[in-house]
């Protein structure tokens, strides 16, 4: 399972006065399993970017391949496509809708053509995966949930497709801070425990940090950097050049070192810092 991205390109209302290049002729790979942050700063094109790798945009010019089959070619068929890659919106609980959060979650499945049995389990594992249990949530209605759960059950909409690949646009966006980390660490459970390739759109460099093996940074519909996350906060002029920062520990860290702390270079996390510091602290 693999995603590959070649020479895409994206136009918004084309040749008209709005016209707008959303991607200008983006090539990327990604491989089963790899855990990949997107991140840019608003208007750089990820949104764009991630409807095409489950076929909601068509490309104005270029390839999309995933699993080696080119979903960009007439009479590619959606229901394929999307059985292999979930996506995710912002703010997906906005898009609840049944009365209770079992036939919310099996709103997609059914769709699939699968029988009832099968219907029902694939509702009771998504639940599992995103660490809800089945038999206290399952009859109650989405909404008497908080936000947090709320996310999960939309999120477990997803899952219970079933796909090798899942995007999420800002998954932790408006949850407060003990939501964010519950999100998070849902999707980590999901990459690490259940194998699935986690595309992350982001706005949070603590978050990201915290789990992406793999960041991509894009600028004005264009990818400008792709490398480790160690790589790419190394970079700070970059990012601040296109507006955006590194993880506000790194800011942290660099004064230390200024101030004569011997400190490494890939510190990028609380935690990473803690260890560090108290390193030094047992050592004097
Ligand atoms: P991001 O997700 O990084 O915020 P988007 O992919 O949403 O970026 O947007 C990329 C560019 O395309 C922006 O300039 C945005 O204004 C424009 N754009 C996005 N959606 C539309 C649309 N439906 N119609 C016209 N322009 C759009």
């Amino acid at each position: 399972m693999s995603i590959k991205v070649s020479n895409l390109t994206h136009i918004y209302m084309p040749k008209s006065p709005f016209e707008k290049i959303a991607l200008n002729n983006v090539s990327l790979e990604i491989n089963q399993g790899e855990f990949v942050a997107l991140i840019g700063h608003t208007g750089s094109g990820k949104s764009t970017l991630i409807q095409h790798l489950n076929g909601l945009l068509q490309a104005t010019s270029g390839e999309i391949f995933i699993d080696d089959k080119n979903i960009t070619e007439k009479g590619a068929k959606l229901t394929d496509i999307r059985k292999k890659v979930g996506l995710v919106f912002q703010y997906p609980e906005y898009q609840l809708f049944e009365e209770t959060i079992a036939k919310d979650i099996a709103f997609g499945p059914s769709n699939l053509g699968l029988n009832q049995e099968e219907i029902s389990q694939r509702v009771r594992r998504a639940m599992e995966m995103v660490g809800l249990d089945y038999d206290k949530y399952k009859e109650k209605s989405p909404f008497e949930l908080s936000g947090g759960q709320k996310r999960r059950v939309a999120i477990a909409g997803v899952v219970a497709m079933e796909p090798k690949v899942l995007i999420l646009d800002e998954p932790t966006a408006g949850l407060d801070p003990k939501g964010r980390d519950e999100i998070l660490e849902q999707i980590v459970k999901l990459h690490d425990e259940y194998g699935m390739t986690i595309i992350l759109v982001s706005h949070s460099m603590e978050d990201v940090a915290k789990v992406a093996e793999r960041v991509i940074v894009m600028n004005g519909g264009e990818i400008i950097l792709d490398e480790s996350p160690k790589n790419v906060f190394k970079e700070i002029g970059t990012l601040e050049n296109v507006g955006l920062a590194v993880p506000q520990v790194t800011y942290l860290v660099k004064e230390l070192k200024s101030k004569g702390f011997e400190l490494g270079d890939d510190i990028f996390t609380i935690s990473q810092a803690k260890e560090a510091l108290l390193k030094i602290l047992k050592r004097d």
